[in-house]
């Protein structure tokens, strides 16, 4: 039985790679990466010398090809991105659907002489860790990933504005302020936490309405990436304490 595993790794801070992503990472046939490069230096950070083959959202059919036969010959692969989980707004979907839908539920001979799972390896996601340090409910959240940048922009920041639970999209720095300003059209009096470059260096979490927030990256460097994560509507101004900035 070949497994393919999914790996999250470190969103900034290389300690946050797990003890388990280690020994997977180190013990597979094959790591696919999004960039050999990124990952690369991972591995070389850990000591580990397994060889990589690039997989990601460009890759075509013949590398899905290639993919499905090493598991088929009962191969182990790891599946990682460049940093978090994969599949959250990265690579990884399609390849581990493709792999469920060819070995896990189909019943052809092949499949159950040599049956392929896909395992998850948890470990860091920029949603998650905004999630966590919000301070806004998170029994219920909607991950909406990145706003589309030209086609459905608008209606994008439309239907977030319509979301009366706690919502998380991501942003890069291109945007950060575009962004800011759709919300702020929208939502003015909605509360938000913007996390900057988590667990690096430059940390910094921003609390307060979009104006706010902006005002506040304008007197600062806005390199980095973030994460914005959106109250839910009731809990917005006015029924909250304090807002500022802490790192
Ligand atoms: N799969 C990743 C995950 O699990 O978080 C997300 C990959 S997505 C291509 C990259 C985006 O995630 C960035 O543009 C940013 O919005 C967010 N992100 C990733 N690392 C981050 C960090 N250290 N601090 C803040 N946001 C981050």
């Amino acid at each position: 039985m070949a497994t393919l595993f999914v790996v999250a790794t470190p969103i900034g801070n290389l300690s946050d790679l797990s003890e388990r992503a280690k020994a997977t990472l180190g013990s597979v046939h094959m790591v696919l990466c999004e960039d050999t490069r990124v990952t690369g230096k991972l591995l070389h950070h850990f000591g580990i010398k397994t060889p990589m083959m690039s997989y990601h959202q460009h890759s075509g059919d013949d590398k899905t090809k290639k993919v499905l036969d090493l598991l088929e010959q009962g191969h182990d692969l790891a599946l990682v991105t460049d940093a978090g989980t994969p599949g959250i707004s990265d690579p990884g979907g399609k390849l581990v659907e493709t792999v469920v839908k060819r070995f896990e539920k189909s019943d052809d001979k092949i499949s159950q002489v040599r049956k392929v799972v896909v395992m998850p390896i948890p470990g860091p996601s920029a949603a998650i860790a905004a999630l966590s340090i919000c301070g806004f409910p998170t029994d219920e959240f909607l991950f909406l990933g990145f706003p589309p940048n030209k086609k459905g922009r608008q209606t994008y920041f439309d239907r977030l504005a319509t979301i009366e639970s706690t919502v998380v999209i991501y942003e890069s720095t291109h945007r950060i302020f575009k962004s800011l300003e759709e919300i702020n059209k929208r939502t003015p009096q909605r509360d938000l936490v913007v996390c900057r470059e988590l667990t690096k260096l430059h940390e910094t979490i921003y609390r307060g309405t979009a104006a706010e927030v902006t005002e506040a990256l304008t007197s600062t460097s806005i390199k980095g990436e973030f994460v914005i994560v959106l109250a839910p509507v009731l809990s917005s101004r006015a029924t909250n304490g304090s807002r500022g900035i802490s790192s």
